[in-house]
């Protein structure tokens, strides 16, 4: 029997040194040592032998089974530090090492966008409007002609902050990030003297079953211009001339009517899909054109709302995503692709 003994622990310690990892190690514990290892056999066998004799064994047995313990732990810290060398030795950062040179440096296409948009804009007189992307209620829906219970809201499925944040204010203050940069339009009416001309880029939030057009976030540029005689032509106009700086020459636009409850009358705009020369492909849903921005004449329950008298003030506004308009102008198919830290693509503009 202790022949048997020496036997298994010979045998251990040859397998210990072979064993290369943690799985290896936990089967050479089991094949050992539990239910199913052969020490246990042993222990099985020690009911045939006398009591001096199995009381000698069972002793014997056990310290092997301590010393096994043993000796599987330190083999586990062993290959833990070898692990970790070696990780040290192919992971090095050498934090000393020169920075890298500018040209290194690559704008992420939506900022490229984002800026491109911003000088257009300034050139035509517009100024820059910034907002919170936590929003209020109120501001992103109530003011905007869209109360509560209000069919149009199920269209934005909206990111609400948690119960315990808005369970003390008041139905209208509730939180939520913003679904639309609209809410801009509102603080801004609100705020300054007319009239007005303003643009806002930035950042929304929506609750969208993702594709290759459609994000969780992503972002945003609205333009609003509020003032006396402003009419639909000066909204074809300006969208014209927009869209030609920002875009190519020949772009060709397609108006489609449309409904929205903050607008009168409104649009939504196409440009031709340039990926696919208006054939047909996955950015474009396989149509030939993209939905690149909503455009409106605002409605005057939104000046009234606002303080502004919609009998002498009117005004038009667009938003566009900027997402879109990046994968049109650097012909990338998917938005998603913005969005995965990705520098192969980054590095190409
Ligand atoms: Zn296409």
């Amino acid at each position: 029997m202790k022949e048997k003994l020496i036997n298994i622990k010979d045998n251990f310690l040859e397998n210990l040194k072979k064993a290369k990892n943690d799985v290896e190690l936990k089967e050479l514990e089991t094949n050992t040592i539990w239910k199913t290892g052969i020490l246990n056999d042993i222990l099985k066998w020690l009911k045939d032998l006398w009591a001096e004799e199995k009381k000698e064994i069972w002793i014997e047995a056990n310290n092997l089974k301590n010393f096994i313990l043993e000796k599987l732990e330190e083999k586990k810290l062993e290959l833990e530090t070898l692990n970790y060398s070696k990780i040290e030795q192919e992971e090095k950062i050498d934090v000393t090492l020169e920075f890298p040179s500018k040209d290194k440096w690559h704008l992420h296409p939506l900022s490229i966008t984002s800026k491109l948009l911003e000088d257009i804009f300034i050139s035509l007189g517009f100024k820059i409007e910034d907002g919170p992307q936590i929003e209020k209620e109120e501001y992103n829906f109530d003011k905007l002609n869209i109360p509560d219970n209000h069919p149009a809201r199920d269209v934005w499925d909206t990111f609400w902050l948690s119960d315990e944040i808005n369970k003390d204010k008041a139905p209208w203050e509730k939180l939520l990030l913003r679904t639309h940069t609209s809410p801009v339009q509102v603080r801004t009416m609100l705020s300054q003297e007319l009239p007005l001309k303003i643009i806002v880029p930035g950042r929304v939030f929506r609750f969208e079953q993702e594709d290759a057009r459609h994000t969780c976030n992503f972002y945003q540029l609205e333009w609003l211009v509020v003032g006396k005689w402003v009419t639909f032509w000066d909204l074809k106009w300006t969208l014209d001339t927009v869209m030609k700086k920002l875009l190519w020459d020949d772009t060709v636009l397609r108006f489609r009517p449309s409904i929205f409850p903050f607008t009168e009358p409104s649009a939504e705009i196409d440009v031709q899909c340039k990926l696919c020369q208006g054939k047909w492909c996955r950015m474009c849903s396989w149509s030939g054109w993209v939905e690149l921005l909503w455009a409106w004449m605002v409605h005057p329950k939104v000046l009234a709302d606002c303080w502004v008298d919609p009998e002498i003030y009117s005004g038009f506004a667009f938003w566009m995503w900027i997402d879109r308009i990046a994968s049109q102008r650097f012909s990338v198919s998917s938005s998603r692709l913005f969005y995965q830290s990705k520098l192969k693509l980054n590095e190409q503009f």
